[in-house]
């Protein structure tokens, strides 16, 4: 099975992709987490793209398009994929169709989280991570705070950090992005008759449970 999880930044996608993970056994792919890793690793890739991504601008299609079709070269891709974060425009859309023809297999579900947009500034812009490795458990200084105060939930860590992309300015500017770049697709998976929406405006287990009762229904 290969999904596709469409929606604004800050909707979700990533948690509700990683509960696709534990629930169906199919791999996470996310280009956001695959560029920041670049840009964690100071690679040439990663220094070219740094200052476009901290503004909430897109990365080039022909390189996203890249990185995705080197992971589905591979054999972890056979399982199934869970799409998060691609494709973001018209022309990687197309170029996913063809990638995936050329394995014989296709999308079977494009599930879109749907939320207000001053829900997202607010979940974004008070979003900070743990910074522990392998922890990376998440708050929000508006919503979910630590137990106490400055010590993480899940690890007991006390450093945690913040996207630089999630400022309030480059929230605005990704929100544009995903209004002029990304919703173009829509009607492009909708006449395909993928399509389904979900309320992302709901408790993370009721996105999870609509999500679920798409997939399997
Ligand atoms: P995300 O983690 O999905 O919110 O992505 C963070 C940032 O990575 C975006 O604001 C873009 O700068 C870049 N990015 C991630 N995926 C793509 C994509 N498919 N196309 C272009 N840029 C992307």
């Amino acid at each position: 099975m290969n999904v596709i999880l469409l929606g604004p930044p800050g909707a979700g996608k990533g948690t509700q992709a990683q509960r696709l993970r534990e629930n169906y056994g199919l791999m996470h792919l996310s280009t956001g987490d695959m560029l920041r890793h670049e840009i964690d690793k100071q690679t040439d890739l990663g220094l070219s793209i740094k200052e476009v991504m901290s503004k909430g601008g897109l990365v080039d299609d022909e390189t996203v398009i890249g990185m995705i079709a080197t992971v589905l070269e591979g054999p972890e891709a056979r399982v199934g994929i869970i799409l998060d974060g691609f494709p973001r425009t018209e022309r990687q859309a197309i170029a996913l169709d063809l990638m995936l023809k050329k394995r014989k297999v296709a999308i079977d579900h494009v599930i879109e989280i749907k939320v207000d947009d001053e829900a997202l500034v607010k979940r974004i812009s008070g979003r900070y991570m743990c910074k522990a490795k392998n922890c990376g458990a998440s708050y929000n200084d508006f919503f979910k705070k630590p137990a106490v105060d400055g010590v993480c939930d899940v690890c007991g860590g006390s450093e945690f950090m913040r996207r630089p992309d999630d400022t309030e300015e480059a929230v605005r500017t990704r929100l544009k992005k995903y209004y002029h770049e990304t919703m173009p697709i829509v009607p492009y998976y909708l006449e395909k008759g993928l399509l389904r929406e979900v309320n992302g405006m709901l408790g993370i287990d009721k996105v999870t449970e609509q999500i679920n009762a798409l997939i399997e229904g």
